[in-house]
């Protein structure tokens, strides 16, 4: 079975073909990061643009790349939640149109969905060993740039939220810490690259865990501790807040040690948390096989080295995303599509395009 997904909820546009739901036959992404770049984030107006003049050219390369012709795709899939809206109807109307024009069948799925189904993609005929190894109940970690929740999943459409951020995206956190440590954008892989040269324990700062057994997150704290200790206690509040120092003041081998201490902070409670959900989907006679993490934040170096520490202590397989699929892809909602077509769960060609995403106690 041949699925078709787009994706076009933020800045990327992006189209793919997956076989099977595991399968990458093609993956095509044109980002808009350049032209967001002076802005220091993303303009809404500017980002539906580009979505408009890249989605006919980045359909017709990942149909290509993958060496299929329309007629021979089984279903479409859109990522039709959550993001913004004036991106998320480019991809929707794009999918609808084919859906209408070749009679297929339209499938939507959920943006923070499908970047748990990223670490299950692989790009070999042949499906790896891991993969023969049962996934399910598994625990779910998202983390992106505008989540940070952990679910049980029962499959890889069915999921209860356990918990999650109460303030800012860990995503979020990492972009904010280099706007502070002036590392540039974005700002997620410039801290990971500047901390792998840093000292952690340069700096203590301080690790959000809320109360004892919870599995929500804080990151708001840490931001801000981070911005005292770069610039020192401000006099006044708000637009009206001066501070002792400037970012300019700081050196590279300073900033290095900020991002390796900010890096450590946030991965020990990233690393705390999943031992609790752990203990949370154990204590509910629920013990999972696996662990899926997906998302942009899981990029991350340390991240990715401490999960893999986590798994063999806890004796879970550790399943993360190879690096082309933790940023936004649209392989993950083709790949994840497939569970839906199976069920025949299929969507109306009026679909909507929604900006908030449905994934409060599951889906
Ligand atoms: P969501 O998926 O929640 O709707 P999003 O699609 O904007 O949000 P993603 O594209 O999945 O988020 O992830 C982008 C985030 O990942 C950014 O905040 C970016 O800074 C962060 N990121 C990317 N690489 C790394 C890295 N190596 N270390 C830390 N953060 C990273
Ligand atoms: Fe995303
Ligand atoms: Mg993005």
């Amino acid at each position: 079975t041949l699925i078709l997904g787009i994706e076009t909820s933020c800045d990327e546009t992006a189209a793919a073909v997956v076989e099977d739901g595991r399968v990458v036959r093609s993956n095509v992404i044109a980002s808009q990061h350049d032209l967001h770049e002076r802005y220091g984030g993303v303009v809404p107006e500017i980002a539906s643009r580009a979505h408009l003049e890249s989605i006919e050219p980045v359909l017709r390369a990942a149909l290509n790349e993958a060496g299929v012709k329309l007629d021979q795709i089984d279903a479409i899939a859109v990522g039709n939640r959550p993001g913004l809206i004036g991106s998320l109807v480019v991809g929707v109307s794009a999918a609808q149109s084919l859906a209408w024009a070749t009679g297929k069948p339209l499938i939507a799925i959920d943006h923070v969905q499908a970047h748990l189904h990223a670490p299950l993609l692989t790009e070999n005929q042949k499906p790896e060993t891991r993969d023969q190894k049962p996934v399910f109940p598994a625990l779910g970690f998202v983390v992106s740039g505008g989540h940070t929740s952990l679910y049980a999943m029962q499959s890889p459409s069915e999921q209860t939220l356990l918990g999650s951020t109460i303030d800012d995206a860990v995503g979020e956190a990492y972009d904010k810490a280099a706007v502070i440590l002036q590392l540039g954008y974005p700002g997620g892989p410039a801290v990971d690259r500047a901390a792998r040269q840093g000292n952690p324990a340069a700096c203590d700062l301080p690790r959000s865990l809320l109360a004892r057994d919870s599995v929500d997150f804080s990151f708001s704290g840490l931001k801000t501790a981070l911005l005292y200790t770069v610039r020192g206690r401000p006099s006044g509040r708000g637009k009206q807040a001066r501070f002792e120092r400037s970012a300019d003041d700081l050196t590279d081998p300073q900033r290095r040690d900020l991002a390796a201490s900010f890096q450590q902070a946030v991965v020990d409670v990233l690393i705390t948390k999943l031992n609790r959900a752990l203990d949370h989907m154990a204590a509910l006679g629920q013990p999972p096989h696996a662990l899926l993490v997906g998302g942009g934040v899981s990029a991350n170096s340390l991240l990715r080295e401490r999960v893999a520490e986590l798994g063999e202590k806890r004796g879970v397989t550790v399943h993360l995303p190879a690096m082309t699929y933790c940023i936004d892809n649209a392989a993950m909602i083709a790949g994840l599509a497939f569970d839906y077509h199976q069920r025949g769960e299929h969507a109306d060609l009026d679909l909507p395009a929604i900006a908030t995403t449905s994934l409060i106690s599951g889906s």
